[in-house]
């Protein structure tokens, strides 16, 4: 099998495994794309991802093979470009850049100019003609290779330069000559000797070799492993290397560098969008250093910007740009995110791939591009995130709401959030765990500050543009971004921060709108999303396509609107006990759970009753008629216990029962395992009233709400944590007896099915028999799964990321279904419940109903439908739609 793949030059593309982005990366895949539709990519090649884990496996050790395919592919670079590595006179430099499957952020990024040494350099100095290029080149490469390869603190190197300039009275880099590059590449020498105790590589396979370690070895860095952790990657994948001719942005006036989106991928809109910079190299845009400008003349004049545009100061480089924007886009049919370089007026591609974007550019592209016929609609569900719909789902800043307005930056990353100012990750982390609103604020962001943006509500940076690290990991993360903010200073000595001519510290509340830029003091009023265009027709494209059905998981009547808004088709469950909670309630059900005998609750039953009854009337109404299941009580009793003794002090005042006496009563209630003890039908069983007084407000209340006219209302009963047969049957009789009794009294009758939940082992093996006494079942899967795995879910916090970190659980078995092992369960109860029922309703209920990767794997089994909590609907109908393509 290959180790190393070439492209470029006269190399050949036609082996599929070079463009399998699991064999050679996402960047290696499309370069050797990019090469074969003959667009001008520096010849290169690719080591596989096969051979970084290879490397990871055997103790960070290459394979022998790997070394001789590694000699024959530079080979092909150093034919194609006509130089030697390492050659004195007119020396091959080389870029080295990782690329896993997926872009992420958080491993090491690039090595520039490497093949660099005292004497490659004179070399360099000769053969371009120009000294000062050669050595700024040689100390920019010892600067990143140190940092990158060698993990030395950059922090030395860059006082250094500061230090350089100062003496000589310079401001800007641009200043130095060659002879000042010269004497600070001779200092640098000097820091790494210090800092790593032997010299910086001169050997130029050594300094190749040194870099490829680096990169294999950067897919196990800590803030990789974060990265893979947040977005569910597989830790074994592993990472390809990429070594690639350099090619230079630094050769003077009529040379660039930039980063470029053939869309705008923060609005979606149908035009270039990007920056760069003349006479730069690659990291210079991204980094946040200089002040990146704009691509088109029509954008630097929108933004009043005077640095001219690159279709301005290079219209024949930027022409050729635009063909090759269009191609790609034909190509690939997507957006594409690119990175170029132009090299004495000559265009040359050193990236392309699908661009991130935010939820409403997804949307928008998608949708447009069916309209433009560049894709099909079945596509175009494909093209959406589900989970990115979260971004659009939620409240956006009242455009009519006062705003005290300290400053703009750039609008990175849309949607508004308010939230404390805190100056670093770890105290955002920190924080946020304490159920704070935050917004990060820093100079910039760097990988090592992932943890903290996932855990801000927002981020704001000082510096860099709408390509910096922030903009770019903000808006794969869905958080709002303003960066570039250069009125915004920063002390963090002080923890200080100075906005204009505003003084704040940590702590203080601000408001980030993403959309606009805009930086408010303070919090400001939202308002809900508007859900109709674009997103009304991608959706309508997901029904159209979707198999399964989507309902949700919602007890009050304005998390029903919410769901119906939001295209709920059914509540899939509605858990009563939240009812019982409200404050008029609470005492009824205590009285009830601390009564002595049957007569005492049935007193207090009585009370609850009218209340239950209006609850579900009003679900009903709210639902039109739509199918409504509706969960008899489940949780242990000691949940509704009063804790504190004021509590108990009201309770003992409203029953006329002594505190003692409550007090005794509580504590015999208490259970060393609840979740596992007196729950579930187990209350049905022993407690029958209680399910008799939910089934009677259940049917009185369809009753009602039928004869009022509209839609009738067909209630599903279910009773959960059932384990047996027995169980179910005595309470199913219990429910149909007590609607015999309704409809007796009413002289009406509504339909109604009674079944329950599958959320114990025992349930899902003996689903066969079960489904005698059900009509439907629905997978209770959090229950499932922590029973299933002997976790409990209230505790499992504090040790399941350990789990996921070390790869024991893939993701948290809580948020996306653990397939293999509770998943069994699952196929099982479906086949054997449908074996003795063949048209048993099937739905999922548990927090997996939300999630896609859960989804797929209902539709993979046959669910009938999934419910969701409402704000989870669209994201479960897009995913089921594109579970059923
Ligand atoms: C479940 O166990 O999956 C379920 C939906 O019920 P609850 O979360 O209320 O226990
Ligand atoms: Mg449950």
């Amino acid at each position: 099998m290959k180790t190393v793949y070439t492209f470029g030059g006269d190399a050949p593309h036609d082996d599929p495994r070079q463009r399998d982005k699991t064999v050679t990366g996402g960047k290696g895949a499309n370069l050797a794309e990019m090469a074969s539709i003959g667009l001008p990519v520096p010849p290169g090649f690719t080591i596989t991802t096969e051979e970084s884990v290879g490397y990871l496996n055997r103790g960070e050790a290459f394979s022998d093979k790997l070394r001789d395919d590694v000699a024959e592919a530079l080979a092909h670079i150093e034919k194609s470009v006509g130089k030697k590595f390492g050659d004195k006179a007119d020396p091959l430099l080389v870029s080295v850049r990782s690329g896993a499957r997926v872009s992420m952020p958080g491993m090491m990024d690039t090595v520039l100019n490497l093949g660099l040494n005292d004497e490659t350099v004179e070399g360099l100095a000769s053969a371009s003609g120009d000294d000062r290029f050669a050595w700024d080149s040689y100390r920019r490469f010892i600067q990143m290779y140190s940092d990158v390869v060698l993990g030395l603190d950059h922090g030395a190197f860059e006082e250094a330069l500061e230090i350089a300039k100062e003496d000589r009275g310079y401001f800007t880099d641009t200043e130095m000559t060659a002879d000042d590059w010269r004497e600070l590449v001779g200092q640098f020498k000097q820091i790494v000797k210090a800092e790593q105790g032997k010299p910086f590589p001169l050997d130029v396979n050594e300094q190749l070799w040194g870099a490829i370690a680096a990169v294999f070895e950067s897919w196990d860095a800590e803030r990789a492993k974060v990265y893979r952790r947040l977005n569910g990657i597989p830790g074994d994948w592993g990472t390809a290397v990429n070594v690639q001719a350099m090619v230079f942005g630094n050769m003077g006036e009529t040379s660039a560098t930039g980063v470029a989106f053939t869309r705008d991928p923060s609005t979606g809109e149908r035009s270039y969008y990007g920056e760069w910079l003349v006479n730069a190299q690659g990291e210079d845009v991204v980094a946040g250093i200089r002040t990146p400008q704009y691509l088109t003349k029509a954008r630097r004049e929108a933004a009043g910007a005077e640095l001219p545009s690159m279709e301005e100061a290079m219209p024949a480089a930027y022409e050729e740009l635009a063909r090759v924007f269009d191609l790609l886009e034909n190509h690939y049919k997507d957006m594409q995110d690119i990175e170029f370089t132009v090299q004495e007026g000559v265009l040359w591609m050193l990236q392309t791939r699908s661009g991130k974007r935010t939820a409403k550019a997804a949307l928008k592209m998608a949708v447009e591009m069916v309209d433009e016929g560049l894709i099909d609609e079945k596509t175009a569900i494909l093209r959406v995130d589900p989970m990115a719909l979260d971004q659009l789902l939620h409240p956006t800043l009242d455009p009519d709401a006062p705003r005290d307005e300290l400053a703009t930056g750039l609008p990175a990353s849309p949607g508004a959030a308010s939230g404390k100012i805190v100056l670093d990750a770890d105290t955002a982390e920190l924080w946020s765990n304490r159920e704070e609103d935050v917004i990060l604020v820093r100079v910039e962001t760097s990988p090592e500050d992932i943890h903290g943006m996932h855990a801000a509500r927002g981020i704001l940076t000082a510096r860099g543009g709408m390509t910096s690290h922030a903009a770019v990991v903000a808006r794969g993360m869905g958080r709002p971004c303003v960066s570039g903010a250069s009125a915004v200073s920063i002390n963090m000595e002080t923890r200080t921060l100075r906005i204009g001519s505003r003084e704040l510290k940590e702590g203080d509340v601000l408001t980030l709108d993403g959309a606009t830029g805009q930086i408010m003091a303070g919090r400001v009023s939202t308002i809900e999303p508007e859900l109709a265009g674009d997103f009304g027709v991608l959706m309508e494209w997901a029904d159209k396509h979707r198999r399964m059905g989507v309902r949700t998981n919602a007890e009050t009547p304005e998390d029903c609107k919410t769901a119906r808004g939001f295209g709920a088709e059914g509540i899939g469950l509605c858990r009563t006990e939240h009812m019982f909670f409200d404050a008029g309630r609470i005492s009824a059900v205590r009285a009830m759970i601390l009564a002595d005998d049957e007569k005492g609750r049935r007193t207090a039953l009585e009370r609850l009753l009218p209340e239950q009854r209006s609850d579900f009337a009003e679900i009903f109404r709210t639902m039109h008629g739509l199918p409504c299941t509706i969960r008899l009580l489940d949780p242990p009793l000691h949940e509704f216990m009063p804790t504190r003794d004021e509590e108990f002090q009201e309770l003992s005042d409203s029953l006329n029962v002594s505190m003692d006496h409550l007090k005794r009563r509580a504590g015999e209630l208490h259970e060393f395992n609840p979740m596992l003890g007196h729950r579930g039908c187990r209350l049905g069983i022993t407690f029958p009233e209680i399910y008799e007084m939910q089934a009677r407000a259940i049917f009185e209340a369809a009753c009602d709400v039928t004869a009022e006219g509209g839609d009738p209302v067909v209630p599903e009963v279910m009773i959960p944590l059932v384990a047996t047969r027995k169980e179910l049957q005595i309470l199913r009789k219990l429910v149909i007896d007590t609607a015999d009794q309704v409809f007796a009294e009413r002289g009406a009758s509504v339909e109604y099915l009674v079944g329950t939940m599958i959320e114990l082992p025992r349930a899902a093996l003996m689903a066969g028999e079960i489904a005698e006494e059900a009509r439907f079942f629905s997978f209770g899967t959090n229950d499932l799964t922590q029973t299933a795995l002997g976790v409990s879910r209230d505790d499992a916090g504090r040790f399941l990321s350990p789990y996921v970190e070390k790869g024991i659980y893939a993701r948290d078995p809580f948020v996306s279904l653990d397939v293999d092992g509770v998943g069994q369960l699952v196929e099982i109860a479906v086949e054997r419940g449908r074996a003795t029922r063949g048209d048993i309703k099937l739905g999922i209920c548990g927090e997996h109903g939300g999630d896609p990767e859960s989804i797929a794997f209902c539709e993979k089994v046959g669910l009938d439908y999934v419910s969701a909590s409402p704000y989870r609907v669209p994201i479960a109908r897009l995913a089921a739609a594109q579970a059923a393509l």
